[in-house]
């Protein structure tokens, strides 16, 4: 079989622990055989990270700017525990928060779907996707503890020395003080993300904030919403046939509870935290949950949703087998090559990164599955297979479709 070209390469960002070995095995048995695979390639392993100080990760984001698609194997952020493992010149800072500040993007997460394993919400029947907004609020707040009887002031300086002011609260005895904040900007980048991602995925937009509450901070979230979609969106939206929907988060929580799912849900900083934990655990496992960094001007970076599941790792190291689900790493890849066909008009990429995902479904919708699947799914018969060993089956499977 002649080997699919490609044109422009993906980033490729290598990892961390077991996701690195996955990474490694992934390539030589389900990318390499069938593609002429491009990419630049940047190891964002720690030893790497410490050795350039931290300059590869730069540069692996840089580069992503340049080409529009990557593709991240999970990383580990260091820890004073991990400082001394590797032995590091400094705690280097989580690679994700320094690709997110350089592309300026919103992280959107979604479960991969098999039969056998049922969300724990029974109408569920699609993925939902959380489109996370990682700016600001609740995250770059500034507290502060009332000791006892005072008032506490709101107060904003210009810079041209005009000073509002407004009282927060007459404290008669002690309390608590949260000053927190956003930027236009930054909810601009957030809805023009969510809107093109909806595009993208033919899917509706939902958004919730709780601006009846809130009529300055979070109806400025609906409104920068409402005046993006009408002015650049609203079109494009109705030829897609798709629909742009703004309710109360606590309406929208009643609502997806009784959706079969299939649409994306933006959320604010905090309630896409939580949210986005909630939806992952009721649809089975972390290890199924994709995620995807999409910047305001179209960059596209693919990753697990997981880290590099440090504890597989030791358990190889001793030369033990293990069970590691590469499914969220697997879709990382075909969501890269997917993207980089789309964009780059070469169909046959698109086609295979389609057909490897149902090879890997099929696989697990035949019985054969890592462990942490296994334990979960309700399939009358079930093999578990070893990390490598589920990714030979997958290949098999997908041998037999081509
Ligand atoms: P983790 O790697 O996600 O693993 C936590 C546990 O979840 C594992 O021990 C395992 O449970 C289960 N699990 C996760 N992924 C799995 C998979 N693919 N297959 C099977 N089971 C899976 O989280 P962690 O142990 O808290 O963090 C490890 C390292 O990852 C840390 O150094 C952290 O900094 C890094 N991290 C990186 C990213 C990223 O790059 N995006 C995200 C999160 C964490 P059992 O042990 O019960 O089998
Ligand atoms: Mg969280």
């Amino acid at each position: 079989m002649k080997k699919i070209q490609m044109n422009v390469p993906l980033v490729e960002m290598d990892g961390d622990e077991m996701t690195r070995i996955i990474w490694q095995s992934l390539k030589d048995i389900l990318l390499i055989p069938y593609i002429d695979l491009k990419t630049e390639y940047y190891d964002l392993g720690l030893a790497k990270r410490d050795e350039t100080e931290d300059q590869i990760t730069v540069d692996a984001a840089m580069a992503t700017k340049k080409y529009g698609v990557a593709v991240k194997c999970a990383t580990i952020t260091p820890n004073a525990q991990r400082v001394k493992e590797y032995n590091l010149k400094q705690m280097w800072k989580s690679p994700n928060g320094t690709i997110r500040a350089i592309l300026d993007g919103t992280v959107f997460r979604t479960p991969i779907i098999v039969n056998g394993i049922k969300p724990l919400v029974i109408p569920w029947q699609k993925p939902i996707t959380i489109a996370r907004h990682a700016y600001g609020d609740i995250y770059k707040n500034v507290e502060y503890r009332v000791q006892g009887a005072g008032t506490a002031e709101l107060v904003f300086t210009s810079q041209n020395g005009h000073q509002s002011r407004q009282i927060i609260h007459d404290f008669q005895d002690k309390g608590v003080i949260m000053g927190m904040h956003n930027l236009d900007g930054s909810i601009e980048s957030f809805a023009r993300s969510c809107f093109n991602y909806a595009l993208d995925l033919k899917q509706d937009l939902w958004f919730s904030t709780k601006d009846t509450i809130s009529k300055i901070y979070d109806h400025t979230f609906k409104d920068i919403f409402q005046e993006i979609y009408e002015q650049d969106y609203r079109g494009k939206f109705e030829a897609a046939q798709i629909e742009y929907f703004y309710t109360l988060i606590d309406d929208a929580v009643a609502r997806v509870m009784r959706s079969e799912g299939g649409m994306i849900w933006a959320c604010k900083n905090y309630d896409g935290d939580v949210m986005s934990d909630m939806v992952a655990t009721a649809f089975g496992s972390l290890a199924m949950m994709t995620s995807v960094l999409v910047s305001p001007n179209g960059c596209y970076e693919f990753e697990a949703a997981h880290g590099t599941v440090t504890r597989h790792y030791y358990k190889h190291l001793q030369g033990e087998g293990t069970s590691t689900n590469s499914m969220a790493t697997l879709f990382a890849w075909t969501g890269a090559l997917r993207k980089r066909g789309e964009i780059d008009g070469i169909q046959e990429l698109v086609d295979f990164a389609g057909k490897l995902e149902k090879a890997s479904i099929k696989t697990i919708e035949n019985g054969v599955m890592p462990r942490d699947l296994a334990q979960i799914s309700d399939l009358a018969s079930k093999q578990e297979v070893s990390t490598d060993g589920f990714l030979l089956e997958i290949k098999k499977t997908l041998d037999e479709m081509i």
